[in-house]
């Protein structure tokens, strides 16, 4: 059910009344409370779906520090010049009209597992019964030497969508003719795996519309990469000459970057470079570990309901958590976090709890609606989230299957921040 601001109402009136009602397991304070840290693709989602789908049963408040959310996905997408910012743009505020989530723009600094409460910058504290944290990613420091935040308007990462991703674009456009731009390329694990070499593909396009003798140089640290034939063949086809790839049989694993001189140093060879996009080793938001909930760099689950090991009361979803064989998408943060509202609602209200299945597809744009895609469902083993069958494009593929699976990627994009922010 979606709550009107009419039906909200009646349902908050109910859930008052819920507060005496057996089946709502809150610990003596009444209406059982849930806290959401992170308003992205998991956060969003799963704060979403507990409020809804317990029709007022539960309180639930989403701690957020920023008012718009850009999404990662489709800010390639943007830097190509197939959207604009605002098409990718997002704001909370359906989730608190319409289904009543308490949304508060501040930052976690930290929880307090025994007392059940999340610190806030601002200086209040938020009590819960069950907290969920969907934190996305921080960088790993020194992971690239010589790069640092305080270098991001030099070199930007634009990983994180919105400024960072305005900027990339214009640096790209300003290039001077025949300039160089450069990717310095995360190791694995990292977010959306196709989603730098997609990025690749979208800098060619606007290169070869408005620059076409740049060069595009990746400093890739990895042996091989998502979709590598697709992308290749199709870098190949619509960008013939233009992209070349330093992997680490040729030091793309030994790369330092100096940023006020705008080169970067491959396995001791210094190179000149217009523009340097670098993309840092990745670890789990900060407030993870804040909360003592990561092993590493991320922070481990249980599978069958995305549930700390740490900590059964909190769930870690989307790139945070360490996910088995799922990839770090919005498409699985979507899809773990609606696993972790069944069950945290079936937890808190006795309400019907599913065996968890989980789903991703990632779709790339490599030129004009020449689009591919690769995805698997997955399902909880004893040891991990496991793949249990997938699928990927096909190089060859003819015109009108790409272009119907860009158009998929299209209909997808609508779907999910539709089932994010209502
Ligand atoms: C260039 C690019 C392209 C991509 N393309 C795709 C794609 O096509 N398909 C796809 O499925 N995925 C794609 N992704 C990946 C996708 O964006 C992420 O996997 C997804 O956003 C992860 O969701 P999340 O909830 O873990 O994190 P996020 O969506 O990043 O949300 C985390 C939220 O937590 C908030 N936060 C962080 N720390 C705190 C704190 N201490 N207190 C309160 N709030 C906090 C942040 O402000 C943020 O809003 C892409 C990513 C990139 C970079």
């Amino acid at each position: 059910m979606k709550l009107n601001r009419r039906t909200f109402l009646g349902t908050a009136a109910a859930g008052t009344a819920a507060l005496s009602a057996p089946m709502v397991k809150a610990a003596a304070h009444g209406m059982p409370r849930v806290v959401v840290i992170g308003g992205g693709a998991g956060g969003a989602t799963a704060a979403r779906y507990i409020a809804k789908d317990s029709e007022g049963a539960i309180d639930v408040t989403l701690i957020e520090p920023t008012r718009t959310y850009y999404t990662c996905f489709f800010s390639n997408l943007y830097i190509g010049g197939f959207r604009d910012l605002q098409s990718i743009a997002h704001s909370y505020g359906t989730l608190a009209s319409d289904y009543g989530i308490n949304v508060v723009h501040d930052w976690a600094i930290g929880v307090d597992r025994d007392a059940k409460t999340v610190a806030l910058a601002g200086g209040g504290s938020v009590p819960y019964d069950k907290l969920v944290i969907s934190p996305g990613i921080d960088f790993v420091p020194g992971s690239v030497p010589g790069w640092s935040v305080l270098s991001q308007n030099k070199m930007p990462h634009a990983y994180k969508a919105g400024s960072q991703s305005e900027l990339l674009k214009a640096q790209i456009e300003a290039m001077p003719e025949g300039g160089t731009y450069c990717m310095v390329a995360p190791p694995n694990p990292y977010r959306c795996p196709p989603g730098p070499y997609e990025r690749i593909s979208m800098v060619a396009h606007v290169l070869k519309e408005r620059n076409p003798t740049a060069k595009i140089l990746i400093v890739d640290p990895k042996e091989k990469f998502s979709k590598q034939a697709l992308f290749e063949e199709g870098w190949q086809k619509h960008y013939t000459g233009m992209i070349e790839r330093i992997g680490p049989d040729f030091g793309g694993d030994k790369v330092e970057v100096n940023p006020g001189e705008m080169t970067l140093t491959i396995d001791g060879s210094v190179e000149n470079v217009d523009v340097c996009n670098v993309i840092p080793a990745q670890r789990a938001g900060h407030i993870a570990d804040a909360a003592g909930l990561t092993e590493g760099n991320w922070a481990p689950v249980n599978p069958t309901d995305m549930s700390s090991k740490m900590d059964a009361d909190i769930h870690v979803l989307g790139d945070a958590s360490a996910q088995g064989d799922m990839p770090k998408s919005g498409f699985s943060a979507n899809s773990q976090a609606k696993v972790a509202a069944n069950a945290i609602r079936g937890a808190l209200t006795d309400s019907r709890v599913f065996p968890a299945k989980f789903s991703n597809t990632c779709w790339s744009l490599i030129a004009t609606e020449d689009g591919v895609k690769v995805g698997a469902s997955y399902e909880p083993t004893e040891e991990k989230i496991a793949s249990t069958d997938s699928f990927i494009s096909q190089t060859g593929e003819d015109a009108a299957l790409r272009k119907a699976t860009y158009e998929e990627s299209i209909g997808w994009y609508a779907g999910i921040t539709t089932d994010m922010f209502g």
